[in-house]
């Protein structure tokens, strides 16, 4: 699944899309929009003012008023989604459900074999992002924060970094690589964390995910960036995807567990 890094390398891509109108669109799956505040007939000749990230969402701004807000597209990608956007002609298959054509020729193309992920046509964005919590690469994230949140919490600290109403945009890969740099293991009761770890894990947080921005994203299967091009991170990966490898740090082999339900990877004697 897409976390942080993923999106902002897609954002990232589609920065130069700013400025542009959108000049026609199709939508092959109307079961794709997950919340439609607008009629779709308002996209038509829209223009792209901003496209930015939240949490795991990717937000379309588009000049049109209605009643004094923005309209936005906001994308989510959920398991298997791609969002690119592309100049040269091609076949679509049966998995791209929406593609939006520009006024210089290019077009943007949404895809998402197993349709986890969705499209909202959203005016109150406020509204629409109330319940997420506080995006980790923001200078707010710091260990006094963290510490504020893993208090008197007895799940397991990993369940609690992947709660989007706490943290936003950690999933599955970053979480067990963050835990991994912080020497803490997934499954440690979050409350358990002492003021040393907690600053640690913050710091590792915030590296993880910069490591993933800086190397354009995991792609182990479905994950392309925003030109439909695989990213480069799973290379520098230290724990995730590989189970019963060596550890980097002492050689033993990593472990892979199931916590909270989600398959995790870290190392028994690295990790405390
Ligand atoms: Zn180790």
């Amino acid at each position: 699944m897409p976390e942080l890094p993923e999106i902002e390398t897609i954002v990232n891509d589609f920065k130069p899309l700013i400025g542009r109108r959108l000049i026609r669109k199709e939508i092959l799956r109307n079961d794709m929009i997950k919340i439609a505040e607008y009629e779709q007939d308002k996209l038509n000749d829209a223009l792209i003012e901003d496209i930015y990230r939240r949490g795991k969402f990717l937000v379309f701004v588009l000049g049109e008023q209605l009643s004094g807000q923005a309209l936005t597209i906001i994308f989510h990608l959920g398991m298997s989604g791609r969002l690119y956007w592309q100049s040269e002609e091609s076949e679509f298959d049966r998995h791209v459900h929406f593609i939006a054509w520009l006024d210089n020729g290019c077009y943007i193309v949404y895809r998402d074999p197993r349709r986890f992920g969705g499209i909202r046509l959203v005016t109150d964005r406020e509204g629409f992002f109330a319940s997420l919590g506080m995006e980790p690469l923001s200078p707010e994230f710091d260990s006094e924060y963290l510490r504020s949140i893993i208090d008197k919490r007895r799940a397991p600290i990993k369940n609690l970094l992947m709660d989007q109403h706490l943290i936003v945009g950690i999933g599955n890969i970053y979480a067990d690589e963050a835990l991994f740099a912080a020497g803490i293991k997934p499954h440690r009761p979050a409350e358990s964390l002492t003021a040393t770890e907690a600053e640690h894990l913050t710091k590792a947080i915030k590296e993880a995910l910069l490591s993933g921005i800086e190397h354009r994203g995991t792609t182990f299967r479905d994950y392309r960036d925003g030109e439909n091009k695989m990213g480069e991170n799973q290379k520098h990966l230290h724990v995730y995807g590989r189970r019963n490898q060596p550890c980097v740090k002492c050689g033993q082999l990593l472990i892979y567990k199931k916590i909270g339900g989600r398959g995790t990877h870290y190392c028994d004697n690295c990790q405390a």
